[in-house]
């Protein structure tokens, strides 16, 4: 629109509805509902908090999905929304008007907007868009009897004053109201806060659950063990964090600290729909994961294991277990590896050569005698996109041999290898040089097979500046090799 473009007549009725400090639920009855997207839209983004108020409780829809409207709002334009549904809650009649079903809070891109949006712009006629078109719009926890108010949490660290607004809110609601949360991620909050937030929510309607604990103890994660089980939809399951720090006598395992282990992992075998597994420094995995996998309901598509200390027996389940069979994502970067028999791991990527996408074996530590077990196994995994073997000690001879049978592997995207062990002198210090001439020649020799995309070479870590030096797309050097 053009700045002489003159306002449409829609403009021109909304700007002086909203200059009209006293518009009432009355009025709102009456207008039509072809008006309340446009007009809503405009008092929320004017911050017009009485107008939005008065638009929530009189809203024509079945859905207000004012979380897309949300990004920047600030919390009086939170507190109008919600006291917008208080008033809702208490209107005895609801008029054609009271059609609210669901109040969606998600940040998220809502097709009903855009809908309107259209309307608006003339591409159809605002009188004619059929209600239908917009109902269709609506997810499938919308269209049924009780208002459901639906939000996404993102809580890390500490609750911000919108969101210890929203919680108190919705706690004392929780009665009268249905309060459905998708996808939930909590970082380092007191376990009495968790619990007061997944009381107020529904839990069945989770789908993802991140929980990093930032070092929390087995007894705190107990605490959520009821919580967990009623999870029934969950897709998607992070864990991390979580250390030894009770029930320890000694060096000994107590059995009580091992039947609550065994207590919150059963609780794995009532997520019917689990699909993305990730344990992130778990301590108590070790010896458990045979359990772990054992509870598994459905095929997992994601298993995520990182900085744990598996056994022998947990890596053995790893080939025993059908769920995993079609693994697109294998990470075990930061379990060592070292001292353990990788057969199990072989067998398992030959179960998962046709489907797995993604394999990082970051800093497993593991030798040569490793690498030659795995590779006629990697050779077969055809999907294969991304790898990292970062922080591994592989000879030039096995890194080589590992690439000639890689080469046929066409969806290759992302591979990471660790520099050869010929480039460190006897007191482990990197030659530039050596390092250098080493990687271009493997690049070329691959070169010669296939086009690799993203190949990069790292040293370890540099124990000095704490950094690696990369030979990928150039020579990127450690903090003191640049000296
Ligand atoms: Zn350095």
């Amino acid at each position: 629109m053009s700045a002489q473009t003159p306002p449409t007549l829609l403009k021109l009725a909304m700007q002086a509805l909203l200059r009209d400090e006293t518009l009432d639920m009355s009025a709102l009855d009456k207008l039509p509902m072809v008006f309340f997207p446009a007009l809503f839209k405009e008092a929320l983004t004017g911050r017009h908090t009485t107008t939005v108020k008065a638009m929530v409780a009189a809203w024509p829809f079945p859905c207000l999905p004012v979380g897309a409207l949300m990004k920047t709002a600030d919390l009086e334009t939170l507190q109008a929304v919600l006291a917008g549904v208080d008033t809702w809650l208490q209107r005895k009649f609801h008029s054609r008007r009271g059609k609210l079903q669901v109040l969606d809070l998600r940040k998220k891109h809502h097709e009903f907007w855009s809908i309107w949006a259209d309307a608006e712009d003339g591409d159809c006629s605002a009188e004619t868009l059929d209600e239908q078109q917009v109902v269709k719009a609506l997810p499938r926890y919308a269209l049924r009897q009780h208002l459901k108010v639906v939000a996404d949490l993102w809580l890390m660290y500490c609750l911000n004053e919108k969101q210890a607004c929203f919680l108190h809110w919705a706690h004392q609601r929780k009665g009268s109201i249905q309060f459905c949360c998708m996808e939930m991620k909590i970082w380092a909050l007191p376990v009495y806060v968790i619990r007061e937030v997944l009381n107020v929510f529904h839990l069945e309607y989770i789908e993802e659950l991140e929980l990093n604990m930032l070092s929390w103890d087995l007894l705190k994660l107990l605490q959520l063990t009821p919580y967990l089980g009623q999870m029934r939809n969950l897709r998607k399951l992070l864990l991390a964090s979580i250390f030894k720090t009770v029930f320890l006598i000694g060096n000994r395992t107590t059995d009580r600290e091992e039947k609550c282990v065994r207590n919150f992992i059963s609780q794995f075998s009532k997520l019917n729909c689990l699909q993305h597994l990730s344990m992130n420094g778990m301590y108590f995995l070790r010896d458990h994961l045979k359990q772990v996998l054992g509870c598994l309901m459905a095929p997992l598509e994601t298993l995520s294991i990182t900085s744990c200390n598996l056994s022998q027996s947990d890596l053995n389940s790893l080939s025993e277990c059908p769920k995993l069979f079609q693994l697109k994502h294998l990470d075990m970067k930061h379990v060592g590896l070292t001292s353990l028999d990788l057969r199990p791991l072989q067998i398992l990527l030959e179960n998962v050569a046709d489907t797995l996408q993604s394999l990082d074996l970051k800093a497993c530590w593991i030798s040569d005698s490793h690498l030659t077990m795995l590779i006629p196994a990697l050779s077969k995994c055809s999907q294969l996109a991304n790898v990292s073997f970062y922080d591994n000690y592989f000879s030039m001879h096995n890194l080589r041999k590992l690439l000639q049978h890689t080469a046929n592997l066409s969806k290759m995207n992302v591979e990471q290898y660790p520099a050869p062990l010929e480039c460190y002198d006897e007191l482990g210090y990197i030659s530039t040089e050596r390092f250098t001439q080493l990687c271009a020649e493997e690049i070329d020799r691959l070169r010669a097979i296939r086009q690799p995309k993203y190949i990069s070479f790292a040293t370890l870590i540099c124990s000095r500046c704490g950094e690696r030096s990369v030979y990928g797309q150039g020579l990127r050097l450690c903090v003191c090799q640049q000296r």
